[in-house]
């Protein structure tokens, strides 16, 4: 890390993303959860996370750093049993000690989907009342938040930065340099648990009706929403939430 990073501030005097951006370009994963840490403070600060088949390795940097901080895990209600008790491994192999499960409101999901079906009518609109909107929710208390979001993803993540700006706070993606082969030698270094449909053929694992296997040479995240034209759920396009 090249730069003198600041001190908690109010959130009235935090430093602009470009600063930061520009300060931890060549920072590693960890030296970037710890200077979000010290510009926003750990109340101020939470990390978002799927728990699915990469998860493992951000949280475990982010534990190494401060196992505190607040997790984010949004509990669609389509999520696989095997997510739920991957979620409740990781919390006990990392030491996790602030995971909160948030889930869409009630209310919502009994004006908007009834039936169980707006994944298949209309996926964009099943992921705003699923993941959008519990999302934005769940940040309001928060400064900046943390994800695991890697460039070697390609589509819109091919470009991404180290820290940006998402209209209401501060969003580091500590994982934006990180290579796959850095990611698998965490898994091994750490003796991470893997998620347990990875055996079975899901790289990229989310809710049930929108997530399949990917063939070999296939990239790992085309099993969601397959053949839907959908790459992202909105979590990572919302703005100003
Ligand atoms: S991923 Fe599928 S089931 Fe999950 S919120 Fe989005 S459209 Fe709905």
């Amino acid at each position: 890390m090249n730069a003198i990073l600041p001190q908690v501030s109010p959130a009235s005097t935090l430093p602009s993303a470009d600063e930061l951006d520009r300060a931890l370009r060549d920072a590693s994963p960890a030296e970037i959860i710890a200077a979000a840490l010290n510009t926003v403070g750990r109340e101020k600060l939470a990390l978002v996370s799927s728990f699915g088949t990469e998860s493992a390795t951000l949280l475990k940097v982010m534990a190494d750093v401060d196992p505190a901080i607040p997790v984010i895990f949004l509990d669609t209600g389509w999520l696989f049993e095997e997510t739920l008790a991957y979620r409740d491994t990781l919390v006990a192999t990392l030491g996790l000690k602030d995971v909160r499960s948030v889930k869409p409101a009630e209310e919502t999901l009994t004006r908007e989907d009834p039936d169980r079906d707006l994944w298949f009518s209309d996926p964009d609109a099943c992921c705003r009342i699923r993941k959008v909107e519990p999302l934005a929710r769940a940040l309001k208390p928060f400064d900046a938040w943390l994800n695991g979001r890697k460039r070697f993803q390609g589509n819109t993540r091919a470009d991404i930065p180290v820290v940006e700006d998402d209209g209401a706070r501060l969003k580091f993606n500590p994982f934006a340099n990180v290579s796959r082969e850095e990611l698998e030698a965490i898994f091994v270094r750490a003796k991470l648990p893997r998620h347990p449909l990875l055996a079975s053929g899901f790289r990229s694992v989310g809710c049930m009706p929108c997530t399949s296997r990917t063939a070999e040479g296939e990239d790992e995240r085309a099993g969601r929403w397959r053949g839907r034209g959908k790459t992202e759920c909105g979590i990572h396009t919302m703005k100003g939430s």
